[in-house]
C-alpha cells in the first residue's frame, strides 16, 4: 500500500479541524458547563452530544470485535461512503473502481464529488475476479469498492479475490458488509490488523432494525479513523440516535432472534418462489433479500403495487434483466406477497 499521506488529498492531510467546546474539555469530572453557549434548561437535550460517541463505541467494540479507536460512526453508512471520497479522492483527477451491479450510493457520491467512477461487470454468477478489477485501475485510482454480500445480487464475493485485492492494490479497498449478519462467511472487519488499506462498512439499518435512527459504521486502522474524525461534522450523531443505539446494542439477543426468523423465512420464500409460474430463477443469497428472475418483472411489479405490495424492480440494472429484488419481511408480509403471485399464470 502507498503511504496514507500519498493517498489522502493534500488539503485534508493539512487540515486543522474545527475544535468544539466538547473536544477541548475532556477528562476532569465537571459539573458547571459554561463553555458552549448552551441553554442551561431543558436537560438532556440542551447539551451538545459527545462528538466522538465514546460510550456508544465502547459498546460496539466488543460486539463487533473491533477496537474502539478503529470505529467511525456516521449518519448512516452513507456518511462514511461520502467521507471516503472527500478524504481520498481529488475531484476531476482521481478515480475509483467498483463492481457492477452494486449499491447505488457509491456512484452517486462519486458524481457528487466529481470523481470518475469505473464500474467492472461481475460474471454471470455475479462473481468478481481480482485481476479484472486491478486491470481497471491506473495511477490515479484511490479506492476499490466491494460489497459483500452484494446488493442487489445477494451473494458473497469470493474471500480469496478480496484478499488478493487487499494485497495487490496500492490504494484503499472498501468492503461493505451491511448484510454480513445474514451470512456465515467470515467477515473482513476482524482482519483490520492484517490489511492497513482496508475499510469495512456496517450499519444498524438492516439486521439491527434501526434504519430510522441513521447509524452507520466504518472500521479501519486508527490512522484512517482519525482522518475521518477530523473531516466529519463535529456533532454528526445526535443524542437521540446515540441513546437509542445504546439501548438496541444492549439487546443483542433480540437481533439474533430476528436474524434466525428471517433466515428461516428466506429459505421458505425461496422454495415457494421456485414453484411460482411467473418465476424463472432465484439467485443464491447470503442477505435478507433475494433476486428473482421473473417472466415479466415490470408487469408483475405494477400488479403488486396495485395490491399495495412494494418490491424493488431491478430489471433495468446490468445483468439483472427481468429481476425483482425481494426483501424478506414478516411471516404475514411474505404470505401476502406469495398469495398475490400464486394466482398469476
Ligand atoms: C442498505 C445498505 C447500506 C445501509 O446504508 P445506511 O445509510 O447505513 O442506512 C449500506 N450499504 C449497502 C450495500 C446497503 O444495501
Amino acid at each position: 500500500m502507498k503511504s496514507l499521506q500519498q493517498l489522502v488529498r493534500p488539503n485534508i492531510w493539512k487540515l486543522s479541524p474545527y475544535s468544539s467546546a466538547r473536544d477541548e474539555y475532556s477528562g476532569h469530572e465537571a459539573h458547571v458547563f459554561l463553555d458552549a453557549n448552551e441553554n442551561p434548561y431543558n436537560s438532556p437535550y440542551n447539551r451538545y452530544p459527545d462528538p466522538l460517541q465514546r460510550e456508544l463505541k465502547a459498546m460496539i467494540a466488543p460486539i463487533k470485535q473491533v477496537p474502539a479507536e478503529c470505529i467511525f460512526l456516521g449518519n448512516g453508512s452513507d456518511e462514511a461512503i461520502d467521507l471516503v471520497y472527500r478524504v481520498f479522492c481529488e475531484p476531476t483527477h482521481d478515480n475509483v473502481v467498483a463492481i457492477e451491479p452494486t449499491y447505488g450510493m457509491y456512484k452517486v457520491c462519486a458524481d457528487i464529488n466529481n470523481v470518475e467512477y469505473r464500474p467492472v461487470l461481475l460474471d454471470e454468477h455475479f462473481m468478481i475476479k481480482a485481476n479484472k478489477l486491478l486491470a481497471a485501475c491506473d495511477k490515479n485510482t484511490k479506492v476499490i469498492w466491494i460489497c459483500s454480500p452484494n446488493n442487489p445480487t445477494g451473494n458473497n464475493m469470493p474471500v480469496e479475490e478480496i484478499e488478493q485485492l487487499l494485497r495487490s492494490f496500492q490504494g484503499i479497498v472498501v468492503v461493505d458488509e451491511a448484510y454480513s449478519d445474514f451470512s456465515t462467511v467470515p467477515v473482513f472487519r476482524k482482519r483490520l490488523g492484517e490489511f492497513p488499506n482496508l475499510i469495512v462498512l456496517n450499519t444498524m439499518s438492516k439486521a439491527w432494525g434501526c434504519a430510522a435512527i441513521r447509524l452507520g459504521m466504518a472500521f479501519a486502522s486508527k490512522e484512517i479513523i482519525s482522518i475521518f474524525n477530523k473531516v466529519k461534522y463535529p456533532y454528526n450523531i445526535n443524542l437521540l440516535t446515540q441513546q437509542h443505539a445504546k439501548e438496541a446494542l444492549g439487546d443483542k439477543e433480540q437481533v439474533e432472534k430476528w436474524v434466525g426468523i428471517l433466515l428461516q423465512e428466506r429459505r421458505s420464500m425461496i422454495d415457494s418462489f421456485k414453484e411460482l409460474a411467473v418465476c424463472e430463477k432465484v439467485y443464491p443469497t447470503d442477505a435478507n433479500f433475494f433476486l428473482a428472475k421473473m417472466t415479466d418483472a415490470k408487469g408483475i411489479y405494477n400488479y403488486l403495487v396495485e395490491k399495495g405490495i412494494i418490491v424493488r424492480n431491478r430489471s433495468r440494472i446490468k445483468l439483472c434483466d427481468n429481476c425483482l429484488r425481494i426483501t424478506i419481511g414478516s411471516k404475514d408480509e411474505n404470505a401476502q406477497l406469495l398469495g398475490a403471485l400464486r394466482v398469476l399464470k
